[in-house]
């Protein structure tokens, strides 16, 4: 197969592209516009293989996108692009509206005008893969239960909301038009790569430096943690063997409160550091709370029954082994960390485009 990954320079995206480009035969063809969540030092392992290439456009751009299906000629999208940051969404919410609505519309009516013109065999095998969120679902404050895939909308920022719009979307397609789908809906992940701007990573890094520990509110707030090389492998097996025009919700049976993750990763950093950090107090001491973040969801929790059952699909990390990980992958690329954190990731890219 030739899989078009949309947005794979970002977090969950990169680790699409080195798990296929691992364990796979297929090819990728990465479109990625490189905004400032776009790395492609995240990509320097696969940077070389014959079977990656890598495509600088923006989703929202139609005529780029139309000679990038024609050119390739992929078999399968993994739609994965997105302004992906809550709190950037609050900041400024029009970046969400083009990239997330108007770029899955355009995305939309680029594969779909690309697929009708392909033979019997080439629409019967191809796929639109849609990665969602499980935001979109709105928040579980108070309730027992768990998200299913018949959970109805309801989404309370700016980027839940202009995910739940591209969902709207991309199911509408199917119905109206064919265009064979596919949709997952997916809890928070974690895990190496992540943009120090997100809360595990930034705990991280911050605890390695002596510095203020930010925490939300008291830190209540329930979230369901998947390792991304588990969600790498979910997003693959629902492309390959998922049922077309369905739904399908991964999570990692992990449900924790934001102060319980941000301790448990003080403990980690507190065994692992290097004794060159000189951090002579635990780093839960560096704890700070701050104003909570407005329309803050309490929690989110995913009930992934239906992957697990139909596609065998299930998580292979445990909380606790996918958090060592991630410290322990954060303490060897310090560098990745500090080129991200200077901002030199970007005056990279015009050399790794060359
Ligand atoms: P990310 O912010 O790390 O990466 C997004 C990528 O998309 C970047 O490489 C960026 O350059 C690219 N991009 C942004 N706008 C673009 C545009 N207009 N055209 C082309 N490329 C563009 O995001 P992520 O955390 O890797 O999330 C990937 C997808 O998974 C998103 O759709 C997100 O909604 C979804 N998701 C994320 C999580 C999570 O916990 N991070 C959980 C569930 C679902």
């Amino acid at each position: 197969m030739k899989i078009l990954v949309t947005g794979g320079a970002g977090f969950i995206g990169s680790a699409v592209v080195r798990h296929i480009i691992a364990n796979t035969a297929d090819e990728v063809v990465n479109v990625d516009k490189l905004t400032y969540a776009g790395n492609l030092e995240s990509l320097a392992s696969v940077a070389d293989d014959p079977r990656y290439r890598f495509e600088q456009v923006d989703i929202v751009d139609r005529a780029a996108l139309a000679d990038v299906f024609f050119r390739h000629r992929p078999d399968a999208v993994m739609h994965l692009a997105a302004e992906s940051h809550v709190d950037r969404s609050i900041d400024g919410p029009a970046a969400f509206i083009e990239t997330n609505i108007i770029g899955t519309y355009t995305l939309l009516e680029v594969a779909r005008a690309y697929w009708n013109e392909l033979g019997d065999s080439g629409r019967e095998r191809f796929r639109f893969h849609h990665v969602s969120s499980d935001e979109v679902y709105g928040d579980l404050d108070g309730q027992k239960g768990l998200f299913s895939e018949q959970t109805p909308y309801a989404p309370s920022s700016p980027y839940s909301a202009s995910k739940a719009s591209s969902d709207h979307l991309v199911r509408a397609w199917q119905r109206t038009y064919g265009l064979p789908t596919l949709m997952t809906n997916c809890s928070n992940n974690y895990g190496p790569y992540h943009f120090p701007e997100k809360l595990v990573p930034l705990m991280i890094l911050n605890a390695l430096e002596g510095k203020p520990l930010p925490v939300y509110g008291k830190g209540e707030q329930v979230r369901d943690w998947l390792y991304v090389e588990d969600h790498a492998r979910a997003l693959y097996t629902v492309l390959t063997h998922g049922e077309i025009a369905e739904t399908y919700n991964i999570g990692g049976h992990n449900e924790k409160r934001n102060i319980d993750v941000v301790h448990a990763i003080c403990e980690l950093v507190d065994e692992m550091r290097p004794a060159s950090y000189g951090l002579t107090r635990p780093a839960s001491s560096l704890i700070t709370f701050v104003a909570d973040r407005p329309g803050h969801d309490l929690r989110y929790a995913i009930d992934a029954g239906k992957i697990e059952r139909e596609l065998g699909w299930a998580p292979e990390e445990t909380f606790e082994s996918g958090l060592r990980k991630t410290v322990a992958w954060y303490l060897d690329n310090l560098d990745w960390c500090r080129r991200v954190q200077d901002g030199s990731y970007r005056g990279e890219r015009l050399g790794a485009r060359a």
